[in-house]
């Protein structure tokens, strides 16, 4: 895939984190539906002492454990990866046959993913490791070396598109659904449901996909 691009999430979320730190405008907290004091016209939340005109809840597939947003239709699925060490290999492009195998780090490349619908947890699991293994085997003709495992669930939902709006008459929103392809779709959604924020277009409600609780 001599055109594919490659996000370093984990760099890319510190440098974000940084950015909000600086404006004074980022608070690390575990949120609870609990904490929240919701009126027509803004969300408190007296526990961590924050007030705004609105509150989003970007959980992924943690949404499902919330009760404001918990109608929404989840079709997540697990996935797991390795990180693989393979000695003399020198290709710098991300490789696609079924599987992907990405470079990582000098020496270190990544290979995904599998994908399971009914076991949504975020553990590694051996069944995982052993059909990526198989995979990878069949792709490579040299050996290799596993060096990581990890697992997330993507947060995909009915319909397979990304799930942004507001509550009926609430200032408490939703951006979820972004599925297995976050890195591809966030900027795009993020950019219009920010529009939508700043315009004040997400008052008025049903202007873009919009998702009701039940
Ligand atoms: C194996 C695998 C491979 C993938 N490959 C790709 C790929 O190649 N390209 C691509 O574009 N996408 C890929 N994805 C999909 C991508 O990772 C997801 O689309 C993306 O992570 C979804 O982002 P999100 O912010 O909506 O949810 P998440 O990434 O799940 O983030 C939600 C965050 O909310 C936090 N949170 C939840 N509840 C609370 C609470 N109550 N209080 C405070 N914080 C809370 C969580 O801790 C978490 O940090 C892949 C996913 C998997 C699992």
């Amino acid at each position: 895939m001599p055109t594919a691009a490659q996000l370093d999430v984990p760099a890319y979320l510190d440098a974000s984190r940084g950015f909000f730190e600086r404006h004074g405008q980022f608070v690390e907290a575990d949120v609870s539906p609990d904490d929240l004091q919701v009126s027509s016209e803004e969300v408190a939340l007296p526990r961590l002492g924050l007030r705004a005109r609105y509150l989003v809840f970007c959980q992924g597939f943690a949404a499902s454990w919330n009760p404001l947003t918990a109608g929404l239709p989840f079709r997540a699925a697990k996935g797991e990866i390795l990180t693989v060490k393979i000695d003399a290999f020198d290709e710098g492009r991300v490789l696609n046959a079924g599987s992907w195998l990405a470079p990582h780090a000098p020496g270190l490349w990544r290979f995904g993913a599998t994908y399971s619908w009914h076991d949504l947890t975020d553990t590694t699991t051996p069944e995982g490791r052993a059909e990526l293994e198989a995979a990878l085997r069949a792709l490579l003709n040299r050996p290799f070396e596993v060096v990581g495992q990890q697992a997330a669930v993507r947060p995909i939902v009915a319909g397979q598109r990304p799930v942004l709006g507001f509550l009926p008459g609430s200032p408490v929103g939703v951006f979820n659904g972004l599925g297995s392809k976050g890195a591809l779709m966030a900027p795009f959604f993020a950019g219009e449901l920010a529009e939508a924020l700043a315009s004040g277009d997400a008052k008025a409600g049903c202007t873009f996909s919009f998702w009701h609780s039940a």
